[in-house]
């Protein structure tokens, strides 16, 4: 790659990439939801053919009904219910991000939506983490290198997060880094959860909280304010909160100020934003314009399944809507691996023998 062109789609593969924000239950292979199901008898999917069923989850998580766009993880989450099924979802899930070239992720996954056949919320995370360690020996195997960090998700509209927050600590030194909240984020503020967080800060662990996607300033505002999260997952409404004047001249309101004083990061998945409605397009997302005042941003994928990507993809996007160039990729990269629950010394590692060494072969 030349100074200053644009990386190719294949170059991009090849380019180390850090994730901090992924679904355990959005990157099933589709192959494996229809193995599973066949498997359990789960009779409910709306078709048994992969490459139709592949189709299906994007054009539903696609479609702006919010109905459709559920009824996708009631599929996925329906059939990881058993410590096999879901060892092999993450091990799949491993294999195939070091395929793509990442190199570090964050996976989350929501411990109390896998219970339904009887396991308890410590053998789901069990099965989640040996299904881990399969995945990153076998991309070992492939000459891939992959580190996974595991977030337990706790769902915004339950009443279980201080369950999970412990459940979190209890398993931090075996490959837990970090604690978040997801799920329909109008009406359920990120208050409602605020002792989980209080005791997750003085047992010193980290967490994001998903704000700022389905709901604006008020969400961020408290996930930063009142509950101490360390990253947003989304954000994207902090934009709400900049002023750009016709000439382009700039005004932060005092929380987008705060944000960027503070160096909080910035969990953004462009392809899933503009699913969800949260952005009209990917050149319309606001990351370019975060990118330029100096946010701390980072690419991420969300639900690699419903939305039909991965973390090439959604890079190549932002190289075609913003023209960037392998330097702006490895600048997200860099601020993902700053960004991570890992401990500060494995993050410098990391960047400075496989990240910017990556970058440097490519170009
Ligand atoms: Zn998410």
């Amino acid at each position: 790659m030349t100074e200053g062109s644009l990386p190719t789609y294949a170059q991009i593969r090849r380019l180390p990439k850090v994730l901090l924000h992924d679904h355990l239950d959005g990157g099933v292979r589709p192959a494996t939801v229809v193995e599973l199901a066949r498997h359990i008898g789960y009779s409910r999917l709306p078709t048994f053919d992969v490459d139709e069923l592949g189709r299906w989850f994007v054009e539903a998580a696609d479609s702006g009904s919010l109905e459709r766009y559920l009824e996708t993880f009631a599929h996925t989450v329906a059939v990881m219910q058993t410590a096999a099924a879901l060892r092999r979802v993450a091990a799949e899930c491993a294999e195939d991000l070091a395929a793509d070239g990442v190199v570090y992720a964050e996976v989350r996954f929501a411990p109390e939506l896998h219970l339904e056949t009887g396991l308890s919320l410590p053998e789901v995370v069990e099965a989640v983490l040996a299904g881990f360690v399969d995945g990153q020996q076998q991309a070992m195997d492939d000459g891939h290198r992959i580190q996974i960090g595991v977030l337990l998700t706790a769902m915004r509209h339950a009443a279980r997060s201080m369950e999970i927050a412990e459940l979190a600590v209890a398993f931090r030194d075996r490959g837990v880094v970090g604690f978040d909240i997801a799920g329909a984020e109008a009406g359920f503020p990120p208050t409602r959860h605020l002792d989980a967080f209080e005791y997750l800060r003085r047992e010193t662990m980290h967490f994001t909280i998903h704000a700022g996607e389905g709901f604006g300033l008020p969400s961020i505002w408290e996930a930063i304010t009142w509950c101490g999260a360390d990253r947003l997952g989304h954000g994207v409404r902090i934009v709400d909160d900049i002023e750009v004047g016709a000439e382009g001249q700039v005004r932060l309101g005092r929380l987008a100020a705060y944000l960027r004083d503070k160096r909080i990061p910035l969990e953004m998945c462009p392809t899933s934003n503009v699913q969800t409605g949260a952005v009209a397009s990917v050149a319309e997302h606001p990351i370019g314009l975060l990118r330029r005042l100096g946010f701390r941003v980072t690419v991420n994928t969300d639900n690699r399944l419903m939305s039909g990507t991965s973390m090439s993809l959604e890079m190549a996007k932002l190289v075609e809507a913003f023209a960037y160039t392998s330097k702006d990729l490895e600048w997200f990269t860099i601020n993902a691996m700053k960004s991570s629950f890992l401990p500060f010394d494995e993050r410098l590692e990391l960047i400075t023998s496989v990240i910017k060494p990556g970058y440097a072969a490519v170009g």
